[in-house]
């Protein structure tokens, strides 16, 4: 369950991103809507604790990360949190296997348990058979699943997805769809899309208009 109380976000003493959002997310899969540059990355971002708000708070659980110093919200990060973006952000001179052990790399996780989880992952997406190709060396809907195990690998209670279908075909694109349902089976998923045939596939679909929730 997510609290977000008068949440605004002021970028450069000017441009006013978000504009007193109150909302209380607790559906499974979520979309957020909008035009672009109406706020939705940075609620995202500040749900996530890689940008912090301006004004209000957000409340993940009891945890008021609002209030976390920066090491306490790198942890929440770490233990909360999987990111999936638009352009995937693999590091290219790693193997898959690498790439998706690395959250766990972070979280300290011992090596042997940390292949044994990004083993688990890859193969719930379906894409074992790809773990020590070079990330360079796959195709765009390939990588898109491999940042997905890697959001998932630590278990996290929120997966956060960036227009997570932005750079894929509509093949790929409801791939990407059908696997970010399933996962958000036993979590919750925040997707911003402008692909508005996508929202089908989620519970609830906010509109953001001008950093307002509509
Ligand atoms: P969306 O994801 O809906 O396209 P964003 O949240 O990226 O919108 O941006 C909302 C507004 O905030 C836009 O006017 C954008 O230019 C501005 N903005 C976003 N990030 C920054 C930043 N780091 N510095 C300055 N302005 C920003
Ligand atoms: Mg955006």
């Amino acid at each position: 369950m997510i609290s977000i109380k008068n949440l605004t976000k002021i970028y450069d003493d000017k441009t006013k991103a978000l504009d007193n959002i109150n909302l209380d997310l607790d559906n499974n899969f979520i979309s957020i809507v909008g035009q672009s540059g109406s706020g939705k990355s940075t609620l995202l971002n500040i749900i996530g604790g890689i940008d912090t708000p301006t004004d209000g708070e957000v409340l993940v659980d009891d945890l008021n990360i609002s209030k976390l110093t920066s090491d306490e919200l790198a942890e929440y990060r770490n233990k909360y949190i999987g990111f999936i973006f638009q352009s995937f952000y693999l590091d290219n001179s790693y193997t898959v296997l690498e790439n998706v052990m690395m959250p766990l790399i972070i979280a300290r996780v011992e090596k042997k348990k940390r292949i044994e989880m990004a083993e688990a992952a890859l193969d719930k997406l379906g894409i074992l058979d790809l773990k020590d190709k070079s990330s360079s060396d796959i195709s765009g809907g390939e990588a898109q699943r491999v940042a997905i195990a890697r959001a998932i690998v630590n278990n996290p209670k929120i997966i956060l997805a960036d227009e997570p279908t932005g750079n894929l075909d509509s093949k790929n694109g409801e791939i990407v769809m059908d696997l970010l349902k399933e996962i958000s089976k036993d979590r919750m998923v925040i997707m911003v899309t402008h692909n508005n045939e996508y929202t089908k596939y989620s519970d609830k679909v906010i509109t953001i208009s001008d950093g307002k929730v509509l």
